[in-house]
């Protein structure tokens, strides 16, 4: 019940300001939000790269509202790169990218939004590793579909991502399985209407387990993108079922959740890839975070009034 009133509050400015500002908050985001800057997160990323981990980087900042805040927002994912290749770091850190940030919203975002995240594409390519378009709201969609095929031209290994609460979500994954790319499922993490999403906890995680199945006997590369241990089981299952190898698909985690279970599967054999979340405009993914778990949001109140 508590989800989708802190997803309304996760789009209120008033909100945004109470919550930036309260004094226990910065405890409860240094769970979630690896650091605010490059230098803050390379140590998190060598030290994950020496536990068997690898990463996938998501500079926040999804709420922009300027071109010249796209443009910024493009630039921070291009420095992040630059230090990554002086690092040698290519190979185990790849970049999530939300199309948002990129400008998709403003006028004439999707043409803008495509001519932001093209130099970030091509420039992990040159370091030998890649970027996944994430799944923001349904009403995104097409628009990144489009720019995710369209970026497939020069650079097929792109990723993307589905979500498994949306109706439409297996026609989408029957498409990107034959065209063979990198898709990673997940369940979702927007305020979606009944119109066009499940709102039954039961049946997004049964269209997770059909989407799965697809997935897995596809021609594409699944990404697992979940901390539910039971679908992490039916995963391992429907993989050996379809004949896939260890590096023919792997689990994707969110930093600051269930790190155990981050080292159990990559001690399997398993490529575990750690969502690593950085940057100072924090509060749209925060926010999600909460909504994910009401416990998050009873610490959050108890740390805000101890501090308080
Ligand atoms: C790698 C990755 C990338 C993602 N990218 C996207 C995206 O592009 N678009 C999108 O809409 N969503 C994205 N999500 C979020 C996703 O949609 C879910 O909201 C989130 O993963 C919670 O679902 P779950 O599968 O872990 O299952 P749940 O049933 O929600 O959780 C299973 C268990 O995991 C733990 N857990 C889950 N979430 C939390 C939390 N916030 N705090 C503490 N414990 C928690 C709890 O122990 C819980 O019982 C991503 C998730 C991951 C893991």
């Amino acid at each position: 019940m508590l989800g989708p009133v802190i997803l309304a509050a996760s789009r209120s400015d008033q909100m945004r300001r109470f919550v930036s500002a309260a004094p226990g908050t910065k405890q409860v985001v240094d769970r979630f939000i690896a650091g605010e800057t490059v230098d803050q997160v390379v140590p998190i990323i060598t030290d994950a790269a020496d536990k068997g981990l690898e990463v996938t980087l998501d500079v926040v900042g999804e709420d922009i509202t300027t071109p010249e805040q796209a443009a910024a927002a493009r630039d921070a994912y291009l420095e992040l790169i630059e230090r990554l290749k002086d690092l040698g770091l290519g190979a185990k850190a790849e970049m999530s990218v939300k199309l948002s940030m990129f400008g998709q919203a403003l006028e004439g975002g999707h043409e803008l939004a495509l001519a932001n995240v093209r130099p970030v594409v091509i420039a992990a390519a040159a370091i030998g590793t890649t970027v996944t378009l994430d799944a923001e709201d349904h009403t995104t969609l097409d628009s990144m579909f489009a720019i995710h095929e369209e970026l497939r031209k020069d650079f097929p290994q792109t990723g993307c991502v589905i979500q498994s609460y949306l109706f439409r979500t297996e026609e989408d994954a029957r498409r990107l399985a034959a065209a063979g790319s990198r898709v990673r499922i997940v369940k979702g993490a927007y305020k979606e209407p009944a119109e066009v999403a499940y709102q039954d906890k039961a049946e997004i995680d049964k269209a997770y387990v059909r989407i799965m199945r697809i997935l897995m006997e596809g021609d594409g590369y699944p990404m697992i993108g979940s901390h539910d241990p039971r679908l992490i089981s039916i995963a391992q299952e429907l993989a050996h079922r379809a004949g896939r190898k260890l590096d023919e698909y792997e689990f994707q985690m969110l930093y600051g959740i269930r790190s155990d279970e981050h080292l159990r599967l990559a001690a399997e054999g398993h490529r575990m890839r750690v969502y690593t979340a950085y940057g100072t405009d924090w509060y749209g993914y925060f926010m999600r975070r909460l909504a994910e778990k009401p416990a998050n949001l009873l610490f959050f109140a108890r740390s805000i009034l101890t501090k308080g």
